[in-house]
């Protein structure tokens, strides 16, 4: 199963991710994720992608098409895999339209995570992340049972400033791919605004 998630930053598309790994067994991929990796490690595409993530900017399409065409190629997708924050532009969607028919394979389904940018703010100002499993919570609408046990962190970008500049880069570059899916018939969407359990309820229910 080849599964999209789509929906502005702070929608719930990490969150919903994690549990759709567990239940179906396929990797997601998440460009952020990736990024920060090479941020960490100081790679020279860490370093050039830092410049555009700390301003709340989208990193360059040539930077992310060339992360996606390696990563898509693994072994571990061969099953399906679940794109989470991917692609964001529409040269992005159509270069991945092109890789997915170099595979032969095609993308199943684009799940809309729908948030409106009211709630965003609150969101992501109040997300944190476990260093030890990587699952995303919310300090308000969804502590950890034990915080201290999953050693939580803010993410560098998860401030206000930088926030309504990323929600800005959504509306202005990758709003625009709701429609580039819905016209291929394969975009779904979600009340995402709803509990946790009650979104993957209903993703799961959309995709059995
Ligand atoms: P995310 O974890 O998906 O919110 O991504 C964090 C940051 O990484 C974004 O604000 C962008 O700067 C960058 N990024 C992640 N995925 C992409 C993408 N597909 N295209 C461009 N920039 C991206």
């Amino acid at each position: 199963m080849n599964l999209m998630l789509f929906g502005a930053p702070g929608a719930g598309k990490g969150t919903q991710a994690k549990f759709l790994i567990e239940k179906y067994g396929i990797p997601q991929i998440s460009t952020g994720d990736i990024l920060r990796e090479a941020v960490k490690n100081e790679t020279e595409m860490g370093k050039e992608a830092k410049k555009y993530m700390d301003e709340g900017k989208l990193v360059p399409d040539s930077i992310i098409i060339g992360i996606i065409k390696d990563r898509l190629k693994e072994a571990d997708c061969k099953e399906g895999f679940i794109l989470d924050g991917f692609p964001r532009t529409i040269p992005q969607a159509e270069a991945l339209d092109e890789l997915l028919q170099e595979l032969n394979i095609s993308l199943d389904k684009v799940i809309s995570l729908n948030v409106p940018d009211e709630d965003i703010i609150e969101r992501i100002t109040g997300r944190r992340v476990s260093k030890v499993t990587g699952k995303i919570y919310h300090i308000k609408f969804n502590p950890p049972v034990d915080e201290k046990e999953e050693d939580l962190y803010q993410r560098a970008d998860d401030t206000e400033e930088t926030v309504k500049k990323r929600l800005d880069a959504y509306h202005t570059q990758t709003a625009p791919l709701f429609d580039f899916y819905k016209n291929k018939g394969i975009l779904v969407e979600v009340d995402g605004t709803k509990s946790v359990d009650e979104v993957t309820k209903d993703i799961i229910n959309i995709l059995n």
